[in-house]
């Protein structure tokens, strides 16, 4: 790659300093749960201030592998306390029906995907860890039968309330929650937002808005390419958008090792955090084209500590908001920060992606009950391809982060990105006429979509040339 990676880190690297004091937890939580590293292992500790005999784990998903992980990580040793799968969820119940008070749980990290959930935990390759707050949490029944008639997705405001701390303990190791560096223990509300708290000695990269632990374990070529790229995304991000709301955001990237052939990447985002594992023996080997999948998952899902986070659209229907501006988002920041990266296959992508998911008479609001995710990204990317062709025309220099900056600006204060604020943003760059042809797109479908995009490009600014049953951007997807 040609990288500039003198340049990076001298700027980059601050010291970081060490936090002893966090956000009191809530006076006498009804569950609180200790999680400690000791001579044996970790254990976690619940301690149960309500009186129930039965308590469910609110995420009891099995693994990709169809493990019913909860069972395999988890080993009640509190004599006369069972845990078992009750019908959907994995429950802490006494066989004698009587009120939990302690239960002592030695706990096996767990690392594989679960489906449609987060992995229990994120193994690092020099034996730090990385904890999944949410799936310690449990909610009171009255009975094993109760827990048993449980559906696989209960009414949740029917669930007794029980407001629970979690305490994770290791001394003489560093923890780092919710972008704060946290010496030997933290305890973290589990009424707040899920998260992944790290405990390790993994060296800490850390600027005024960002913070990073990479594995040391990882081949030592993507450990320079990231640690190039993303304090350097992550700036020009905050420089372009503003200081994203909560927390500083942060990363933690895992290897988890090279015996497998090929590459595997997972990785998710939630509050202020991303998180990734990546393992495999293709991994080892600098390859341009590896770490651009990379850059491309970074640049994409950071984008959503502003545009997913700090604004978050009102309902699922408004995901091309969010999944369309982070895929353009991504493709600017990496623009600007990458010599010599070309834009235009991945735009060209979402052209094409989003004529052939979202056809004649589709509304792109439908997208997501149809299944259609991928629609949500590509056309939602191209609404923004058009938003910053139109600003350009009164300012040469603006481009989607202009655009999604503006929509920050207008909508920060309560937090919510709805179809009409989009809208309304849009409309005052690109005019009423076209604006109310996008909300017909958006709320009904066109009769001809790729006519539909070749005169909203035409009106706002898009170059393009007609290519048989698409459309061939030009420039990059910019204006002239
Ligand atoms: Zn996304």
């Amino acid at each position: 790659m040609r990288f500039p990676i003198a340049q990076l880190i001298a700027c980059a690297i601050l010291l970081f300093t060490t936090e002893t004091t966090q956000a009191a937890p809530p006076e006498r939580p009804a569950v609180s749960i200790v999680l400690k590293h000791g001579r044996e292992g970790w254990t976690a500790d619940y301690t149960f201030r309500k009186s129930a005999p039965v308590w469910f784990f609110q995420r009891s998903k099995d693994s990709i592998d169809k493990v019913q992980w909860r069972l395999a990580s988890f080993n009640v040793v509190t004599p006369g306390v069972a845990l078992s799968r009750l019908g959907n969820f994995d429950a802490l119940y006494r066989s004698d029906g009587r009120p939990l008070r302690h239960v002592r749980i030695r706990v096996t990290p767990f690392s594989r995907p679960l489906r449609s959930d987060y992995a229990p935990a994120l193994t690092f390759y020099d034996g730090g860890l990385a904890f999944y707050t949410h799936h310690f949490v449990v909610s009171p029944l009255a009975s094993v039968a109760a827990a048993k008639a449980l559906s696989a997705s209960p009414d949740w405001d029917a669930i007794a309330d029980a407001p629970a701390t979690l305490t994770v303990r290791d001394k003489g190791n560093r923890l780092l929650v919710r972008g704060r560096v946290v010496e030997d223990a933290a305890t973290i509300p589990l009424s707040g937002p899920d998260t992944y708290v790290y405990v390790g000695s993994g060296p800490l990269v850390a600027t005024d808005h960002f913070a990073e632990i990479v594995d040391p374990g990882l081949p030592v070529w993507v450990r320079g390419q990231l640690d190039a790229f993303l304090p350097r995304l992550m700036e020009y991000y905050t420089e372009r958008l503003g200081v994203p709301s909560g927390s500083k955001p942060t990363a933690l990237i895992a290897w988890e090792g090279a015996e497998r052939p090929g590459m595997s990447i997972g990785g998710s985002v939630m509050d202020r955090l991303v998180v990734m594992g990546v393992s495999g023996r293709k991994m080892l080997e600098a390859d341009p084209k590896t770490f651009a999948t990379l850059r491309a998952f970074f640049g994409h899902e950071t984008s959503h500590f502003w545009i997913g986070q700090t604004l978050q659209y009102s309902k699922p229907e408004e995901g091309w908001i969010t999944e369309g501006s982070a895929d353009v988002l991504g493709i600017r920041a990496t623009q600007h920060l990458v010599q010599d990266y070309d834009p235009h296959p991945k735009l060209q992508q979402e052209m094409d992606d989003c004529l052939k998911l979202n056809g004649a008479g589709k509304p792109l609001s439908s997208a997501e009950s149809r299944g259609d995710y991928k629609a949500q990204y590509a056309c939602g990317a191209l609404l923004v391809l058009a938003a910053e062709a139109a600003l350009k025309r009164e300012d040469a220099s603006a481009d989607a982060l202009t655009f999604v900056r503006k929509l920050l600006d207008a909508n920060r204060a309560d937090g919510v990105i709805t179809e009409a604020d989009w809208l309304a943003t849009f409309s005052q760059a690109a005019g009423p006429i076209v604006s109310s042809q996008v909300r017909e797109f958006i709320d009904h479908g066109v009769p001809d979509p790729r006519s539909f995009w070749a005169g909203l490009f035409e009106a706002t600014g898009v170059r393009f040339v007609p290519d048989r049953d698409t459309l061939r951007l030009l420039d990059g997807g910019r204006g002239p």
